[in-house]
């Protein structure tokens, strides 16, 4: 037999889950989104007002000034902390009113992270840092390491699975990283200057990681001082004191080779 129950149309149950956000290709919803820090006497307004829409696939660099609230819009975005004021709906799920336990499982399901000091567990292999976020969520062993293996060769290190992260370069280490991030098939990667702490090269390489990843149609957001590689996103949000300032779409022109 069927069952069902019907919900009232304005019941809460049916804000905390919106059907219409995914079917318009929305990873990311905020209206009104605000973090107020309480220092003392003294409040701190991190980040005020912010609506913003990210759809599937898209590819978003966050700039501004220090202290403009990139990295409390970034822990927001990646429901390691919840705003004061406003709503943020993930994959079409209100994350905004969960508590710990909750966002914690979003976390590890819908989120991968990107540091710009890469967090590698410096004692295990690559193959066992990329493993971790499946442990957490009771992967079982073999599949764990079926998947972890495969993340490592999505990145070009199938041949760098035994090394620990001292024995890699930090472009590897960076790749092992991302390789981490991806493993469970986020909705978002979010990566905070992921090229803060590498030379040129090494940089640039994981750059053009990050650009192969968004042409395999993975939704990206990225923080960043630089112009030149804000200009790879095909989005850029401007914020200042807090407020978004400018939002703007990135024209790629194609030269033609001289
Ligand atoms: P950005 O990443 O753009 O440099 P942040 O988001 O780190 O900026 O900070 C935005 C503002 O919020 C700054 O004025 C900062 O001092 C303040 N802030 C950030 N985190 C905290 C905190 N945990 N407690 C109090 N104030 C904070
Ligand atoms: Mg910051």
């Amino acid at each position: 037999m069927l069952q069902y129950r019907l919900v009232p149309v304005n019941s809460p149950k049916r804000e905390s889950f919106r059907q219409d956000l995914v079917d318009q290709g929305l990873v990311i919803k905020t209206e009104g989104l605000g973090k107020t820090y309480f220092l003392g006497a003294e409040e701190v307004h991190a980040l005020c007002c912010v609506n913003l829409e990210i759809r599937r696939g898209d590819y978003l660099a966050i700039m501004g000034p220090s202290g403009s609230g990139k990295s409390t819009l970034m822990n927001l975005i990646g429901c390691l902390d919840s705003p004061s004021a406003g709503k943020y709906w993930l994959a079409g799920r209100l994350v905004s009113e969960l508590q710990d336990d909750d966002l914690a499982a979003i976390r590890n399901k819908d989120i991968g992270f990107v540091f710009q000091t890469f967090n590698l567990l410096p004692r295990v292999t690559a193959l066992r840092n990329v493993e971790l976020p499946m442990i957490y969520n009771g992967t079982p062993s073999d599949e764990r390491v079926a998947r972890a293996m495969q993340a490592l060769e999505s990145v070009e290190l199938g041949n760098r699975m035994t090394h620990k992260p001292s024995e890699l370069s930090g472009g590897q280490r960076q790749r092992v990283a991302i390789a981490r991030a991806l493993v469970n098939s986020p909705s978002i990667l979010l990566a905070d200057e992921p090229t803060g702490n590498l030379d040129t090269r090494n940089g640039e390489e994981i750059m053009a990681l990050f650009d192969n990843l968004h042409r395999q149609g993975n939704t990206i957001i990225l923080v960043t001082h630089e112009n030149d590689l804000a200009r790879r996103a095909d989005r850029i949000l401007h914020l200042r004191d807090g407020k978004i300032e400018s939002d703007e779409l990135v024209s790629h022109s194609i030269h033609a080779p001289s």
